[in-house]
């Protein structure tokens, strides 16, 4: 059997926007890092960046304004990304999260007046699922919608979300038939601009302030930690020679590259099932594969982090180096979007499950 095609490859067209992502996040994005993280700022001069580049909403289908990226393409703008500034990653997933329901079951006016404005850079989509109560049982949600002629007023309080207030558009869940479980909640779009609508006071985050998008996340903050990492032993000298020339040094190298390049493995296979999913094809173990490449992904990132600080010994642990962010921000990515031990139960897997 001949090898014609580019059995578990990039496509040339992949390689060239990680190419380019990365030569943009190296110039535009990594050098107001370290500044976004200390000032818990949203990090605008990266926004501005992707923006200009057309790399803020890259999932977003060409019908809508859109680059129409595949689910490979948008994990490596996200990685890579990450790469440099994990905050500024989710300018890109955090848009993907809030808009992939609207692209799977909007209707075809909703899509065209809230996709376009984010495909133009215009506005950003937040996703508010989490509540005070109700965070890896997001069913306990309090917040109810109920109709109201032609509308719905939807009452509740969400916490954690991601880009609040910075964010032009929400998709917001709310139960709208409690005696019907989870199935029982619906999403809605809400405006940041619509009456009664509020935000509370930042939270004192300890670090960044779909499961795929975040396993790209995770792995971008991995490989920068390793890069770094890399880098710092070939020019550090102890004991009359550089770090990298011992053994074993070398040993936790190879092992963290090891790491990532599995994670990557893992992620980019999941990605091309939700690409396939997204085009109308069955796919058995999507759920599986997806929960399978946060959870790997996300525990590769604390585990190469924490590394990388290692091989930087004292220095690594200080900010004026950038491997103490990348280990906080590799913490976050076990804990949002379903924490490491929810996405393990087999009934999210989708594994193992016994019948009934
Ligand atoms: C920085 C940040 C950004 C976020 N952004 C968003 C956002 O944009 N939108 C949004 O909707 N939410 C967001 N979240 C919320 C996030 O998804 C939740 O924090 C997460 O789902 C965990 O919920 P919790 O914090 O209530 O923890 P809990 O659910 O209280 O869990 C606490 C611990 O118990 C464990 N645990 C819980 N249940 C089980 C079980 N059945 N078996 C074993 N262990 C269990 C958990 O794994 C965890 O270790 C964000 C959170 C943070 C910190």
């Amino acid at each position: 059997m001949s090898l014609d095609y580019p059995a578990f490859g990039l496509t040339p067209e992949h390689e060239a926007l990680r190419e380019s992502v990365r030569a943009l996040a190296d110039a535009k994005i990594a050098p107001h890092a370290a500044k976004a993280d200390q000032a818990a700022e949203f990090p605008w001069e990266s926004h501005d960046a992707l923006v200009r580049a057309e790399l803020q909403a890259v999932h977003i289908p060409e019908a809508y304004g859109g680059a129409g990226a595949d689910a490979i393409a948008t994990v490596i703008v996200v990685e890579e990304v990450a790469r440099a500034c994990a905050s500024s990653s989710l300018i890109p997933a955090v848009n993907k999260l809030g808009t992939v329901p609207l692209l799977l079951a909007a209707s075809e006016e909703l899509k065209q007046r809230y996709l376009l404005p984010v495909a133009r850079g215009e506005a950003m989509f937040s996703y508010a699922l989490s509540e005070a109560g109700a965070g890896s049982d997001a069913a306990a949600m309090k917040a109810r919608a109920v109709r109201d002629g032609d509308t719905f007023i939807l009452n509740g309080t969400k916490r954690w979300i991601t880009n609040a207030g910075i964010s032009e558009y929400y998709t917001v869940m709310a139960v709208t038939d409690p005696a019907a479980g989870p199935a029982g909640i619906s999403a809605f779009v809400v405006e940041k601009g619509d009456a009664g609508f509020s935000f509370g006071a930042p939270e004192h985050k300890l670090g960044i302030k779909g499961w795929i998008t975040i396993a790209a996340q995770a792995l971008g903050i991995a490989q920068g930690a390793l890069d770094y990492a890399a880098g710092y032993v070939k020019e550090r000298r102890q004991f009359g020679q550089a770090l990298a020339e011992f053994q074993g040094v070398q040993f936790m190298l190879a092992d963290m590259a090891m790491k990532v390049e599995a994670a990557r493995q893992l992620t980019y296979a999941a990605a091309a099932r939700s690409e396939r999913a997204m085009q109308g094809e069955a796919s058995a173990d999507l759920t599986f594969m997806s929960s399978a490449c946060k959870c790997f992904a996300s525990d590769v990132a604390m585990e190469v982090t924490t590394d990388a600080v290692q091989l930087l010994g004292g220095y690594g642990y200080v900010s004026d180096y950038p491997v103490e962010r990348m280990m906080r921000d590799a913490k976050i990515t076990q804990i949002y979007e379903g924490t490491n031990q929810i996405q393990r139960m087999p009934v999210i897997s989708g594994r193992f499950r016994t019948p009934c």
